[in-house]
């Protein structure tokens, strides 16, 4: 089993709706997100999935939230844009892509609200 692990960044503002702390103000982060791909089997280069590939794919996708408030997407109309929910629904974007196929799959996506605080999402 190889796996392999891309990372991006986009830069967008948040608060989370609710909480008692300084996280409900408006504020940003420098958003870090990893796309992890599992799988078996090789191409005829010895590559998984060329790494430049899985990262474009990422980019756009995070493309929609980049210099966003994100509570005014509708992706977030029904729910907080915690680390937590970005990484879900990064996931469930990224793991329809058509790059994946067969054994290889987006295994998790990892986001980093900070260098030291980090969700991992996988299914
Ligand atoms: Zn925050």
């Amino acid at each position: 089993m190889y796996e392999l692990t891309v990372r991006s960044a986009f830069e967008a503002a948040h608060f989370i709706d609710g909480y008692d702390g300084k996280c409900s103000r408006l504020h940003g982060h420098n958003w870090i997100i990893e796309a992890v791909v599992r799988g078996e089997a090789l191409d005829n280069l010895g590559m998984l999935i060329d790494f430049k590939i899985i990262k474009a794919e990422l980019n756009k996708i995070l493309d929609e939230f980049d210099h966003r408030f994100l509570n005014e997407l509708g992706n977030f109309s029904a729910e907080n844009p915690t680390a937590e929910n970005l990484a879900r629904q990064v996931f469930q974007k990224l793991a329809v892509s058509e790059i994946f196929s067969g054994s290889t799959k987006l295994y998790a996506v990892k986001v980093f609200e900070s260098p030291n605080s980090c969700v991992t999402y996988y299914e």
